[in-house]
């Protein structure tokens, strides 16, 4: 089947970019989807408590005045299916479904320098053809399943909370091992804590994490988003995480202690990711940081009655935000309930997983089921997985042997029009993912707007150009708390053998905007394009 685009993946990216190619550019194209329907992260992630922890009205397209204002949030933070619903009503709305295979995985795609084609295939064994490629693949697709000894003989059942089964699992009263305490391990545990028999949670690193403080939106509340439509939109374009909120013009060293308390009270009393706002420098200098740091730790110490378990929890060994920033509903008051148990994976590391549960240095503990919630293989993994093989055969394994490398995390030099989309390189996963997503979408979809006037026949970016901006990265990251976190999938730490570099870009959406704009006016400096 020959197409003008395939776009991989029907989540946030792959359903906007489809409508943009299709409807706007008048280019035949198609998706391909390996789940059953749309959704993407939220077709995947239905684990217990799988909710965002973005708010509702920013975590949604912005580009239609018309969708935006007739969805409805229910809550300040959405569910998964809330955020489901949501796209398939974009979906039917845009009419997407028709261009969509779903039940497709694509397992290679190779160009063919020849006939300046991409040609893919699934692992249904269909092939296609197509000559401009887009990934919408997403930064935290391809789970991360530990390899831990002995897996395979476990005669319970286990799951992956990123590749969680379409059908109902029942938890009641079953012994439920917990592994992993991040954003999603944070999410599951005091949801499932309140069925099962018994929860045990296996932490190797404690997380820093603020009260989500989630609420059923009020009427009011939603028919101002709907008027303010415009404001909203336009603010998303200029605070640096793509989120309603501006960082505190304040530096915390400009208040003594008392007024410093209270304005930490009142934003941990607000809650949510606008905690690490509330001064201009929790998030960039050391100093400043130790200080919340502290305060989170206290306030942690404080709801658990368990001292020593309060301690084991609040071990951190790094600066808050270093990691990615987690909210919570009553997580840490799940350690007070009977049922819940804390496993430090420091102290008391996984031996094996035995045929009835986990070994331990210290025990033998049974489990009906075990839950990973161990993350993913972030940014590169997913554009990995898809086996690309650009001209003269090179192999992108090859080239990001020592780390992802593109331009404006969009293009890679030697993989001839193949756009990624909120990819390693990009601000992606340390913004709101959805405004990401839609700057990045435009832009793309202006480019080849731009190519097919000019009548390209194949684009890429130059070596020099793509060095330059992972130089860039690697630097700006430096000068940045995130290097201070010795674990990070930031950083590709969680991944044994993969490359420890600093991934996305972390000097802000508008600043990267501004970059892709300039590219852009400079009639896409740093590209090489070859016409017809
Ligand atoms: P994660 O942040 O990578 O957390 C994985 C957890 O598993 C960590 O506690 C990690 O410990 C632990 N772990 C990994 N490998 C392990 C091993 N071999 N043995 C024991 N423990 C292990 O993954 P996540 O919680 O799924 O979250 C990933 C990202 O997804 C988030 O950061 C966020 O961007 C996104 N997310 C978003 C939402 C939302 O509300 N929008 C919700 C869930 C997830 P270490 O810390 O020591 O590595």
């Amino acid at each position: 089947m020959y197409l003008d685009t395939i776009i991989v993946g029907a989540g946030f990216s792959g359903l906007y970019q489809l409508h943009k190619c299709r409807d706007q550019l008048g280019l035949k194209t198609l998706v391909i989807e390996e789940g059953k329907d749309v959704g993407g992260t939220w077709y995947w992630n239905k684990y217990p408590g799988s909710r965002c922890d973005t708010e509702s009205h920013i975590y949604c397209y912005t580009f239609s005045k018309e969708i935006y204002k007739n969805w409805k949030w229910k809550e300040r933070y959405p569910k998964q299916k809330e955020i489901l619903n949501y796209l398939k009503y974009v979906e039917k709305k845009l009419k997407l479904r028709k261009d969509i295979i779903f039940n497709n995985r694509v397992i290679s795609a190779t160009y063919l320098e020849n006939k300046k084609l991409w040609s893919l295939k699934t692992n249904k064994n269909r092939l296609f053809y197509c000559r401009y490629l887009i990934s919408a693949v997403g930064s935290l697709s391809v789970a991360n399943i530990p390899n831990i000894n002995g897996i395979k003989s476990f005669k319970g059942d286990w799951y992956h909370s990123g590749r969680w089964p379409n059908k109902k699992i029942s938890f009641k009263n079953k012994k439920v091992a917990q592994i992993g305490t991040g954003s999603t391990g944070i999410q599951i545990a005091p949801v499932l804590a309140k069925s099962v028999k018994s929860l045990t949670i296996f932490q190797r690193t404690p997380n820093y994490s603020i009260p989500a403080r989630n609420r059923k939106l009020t009427k009011s509340f939603v028919e101002n988003t709907k008027k303010n439509y415009l404001k909203i939109k336009n603010l998303l374009t200029k605070t640096p995480g793509g989120h309603a909120f501006h960082f505190a013009k304040k530096s915390i060293f400009e208040f003594n202690e008392t007024k410093r308390l209270k304005i930490l009270d009142k934003a941990w009393l607000n809650g949510g990711l606008s905690f690490r706002a509330c001064f201009s420098d929790i998030t960039k200098k050391l100093s400043a940081n130790k200080i919340v740091s502290n305060y989170i730790r206290d306030k942690i110490i404080n709801i658990v009655k368990d001292k020593e378990i309060a301690k084991k929890l609040t071990d951190f060994g790094h600066p808050f935000t270093s990691k990615r920033p987690t909210l919570n509903t009553n997580y840490f008051e799940t350690f007070n309930r009977k049922n819940v148990r804390l496993i430090d994976l420091k102290t008391n590391p996984i031996i094996k997983i035995t045929k009835n549960g986990i070994r331990t240095r210290k025990e033998e503990l049974k489990f009906d089921k075990i839950i990973f919630a161990t993350g993913y293989d972030a940014l590169s993994g997913p554009i990995l997985s898809l086996n690309l093989i650009g001209r003269k055969k090179i192999k992108l394994k090859k080239y990001w042997k020592n780390g992802p490398k593109t331009f404006l995390g969009i293009m890679i030099p030697n993989f001839p029009n193949f756009f990624i989309i909120s990819g390693p390189g990009s601000p992606s996963v340390l913004t709101n993912v959805p405004a990401q997503i839609q700057q990045h979408v435009e832009w793309i979809s202006n480019f080849i707007k731009y190519l097919e006037k000019v009548k390209s026949i194949s684009v890429e970016p130059s070596f020099k150009e793509t060095e330059s901006w992972v130089k860039k990265i690697n630097k700006l990251a430096k000068q940045s708390l995130f290097m201070k976190a010795k674990n990070s999938w930031y950083k590709g730490d969680n991944i044994p053998g993969k490359p420890k570099k600093f991934i996305p870009y972390p000097a802000g959406l508008p600043q990267y905007r501004k970059i892709c704009n300039k590219v852009q006016k400079r009639m896409y400096k740093g590209f090489k394009i070859s016409l017809k």
